[in-house]
């Protein structure tokens, strides 16, 4: 089986890096090896698979260490086994973000990440926001992720960004192997959310993966810097997480999307009632 190269996207504070782990914790529990690669330079998409931020980001490890750099220096081992990777960013205001994610990919490969003797089933690559830049498209432009999920819930500025994300997704999907695997839909108890985003995720020409509900055990497992599955593995929110899982695992359904209009966009939304007084 070959290696699995997938990204996550989605508006920024839209549940990527929770999502992500989570999602990691239950292909790692279900003894896939898997690696997360963070690229966002907040460096903290590993937080709750290491137990604490990544002592040091790919790129302040080549500025302070220069080129001789090992694996050792810039992954660590995090829950279940699974590989943990920050690629970090440059300081707010300075440079490209999308710089530091090829950067750190370019080093990974290098130093053998990738490597058949790792053995990886998958490598998750945990993109930073909504932001259409080049650093957004980095990974799938240089055929560094093929499999791209959008987080997304049922408030419109989530739908239109997941539609955006679409768009810049369909630019390169004619060209090379990038294909979206669905909707990941992380609930924010919006009025007929699961008819709206299914319906939304079909319209796009995907599917609606996995509908994630809104539980207040994430913020338990978080403040214990931990993903629901080892927080409290028995959990209803730990159990939605192994579905996920296995919904990706079991996913055949890879299509270059069609994103929409904007007034259709809106129009979707007034048809499932969400706008009705
Ligand atoms: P992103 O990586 O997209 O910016 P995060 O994963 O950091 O977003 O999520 C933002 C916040 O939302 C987190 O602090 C997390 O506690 C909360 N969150 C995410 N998913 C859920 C969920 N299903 N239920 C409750 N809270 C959630
Ligand atoms: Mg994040």
């Amino acid at each position: 089986m070959d290696m699995r190269k997938i990204a996550i996207y989605g508006k920024g504070g839209i549940g990527k890096s929770t999502t992500t782990q989570n999602t990691v914790a239950g292909l790692s529990e279900m003894g896939r090896k898997v690696m997360v690669v963070g690229c966002d330079p907040k460096a903290d998409s590993t937080r709750l698979l290491l137990g604490g931020l990544a002592q040091r980001s790919v790129l302040d490890t080549l500025r302070i260490e220069g080129e001789d750099v090992e694996l050792d220096d810039v992954r660590a081992d995090g829950f279940a086994e699974s590989k943990c990777v920050e690629s970090g960013g440059p300081e707010p205001g300075v440079g490209c973000a999308g710089r530091g994610i090829i950067t750190s990919i370019n080093l990974l490969e290098q130093l053998g990440a990738y490597d058949d003797s790792e053995q990886l089933d998958y490598v998750f690559y945990d993109v930073l926001g909504d932001v259409v830049c080049g650093g957004f498209a980095m990974p799938i432009r240089e055929g560094k992720a093929e499999e791209i999920y959008i987080v997304a819930s049922g408030e419109m500025m989530a739908m239109y960004a997941a539609n955006n994300i679409c768009k810049g997704v369909q630019k390169f999907a004619n060209t090379g192997k990038v294909r979206v695997g669905g909707i990941i839909c992380n609930s924010r108890n919006v009025d007929n959310e699961y008819e709206l985003i299914d319906h939304f995720a079909r319209e796009l020409g995907t599917q609606m993966i996995h509908f994630v509900p809104r539980d207040n055990d994430v913020q338990r497992a978080e403040i214990n810097k931990k993903t629901v599955i080892e927080w409290n593995p028995a959990c209803n929110q730990a159990e939605e997480y192994r579905r996920l899982a296995m919904a990706i695992e079991a996913n055949e359904s890879f299509v270059i999307p069609k994103p929409m209009e904007t007034d259709r966009l809106e129009e979707l939304l007034l048809e499932h009632g969400l706008l009705a007084a």
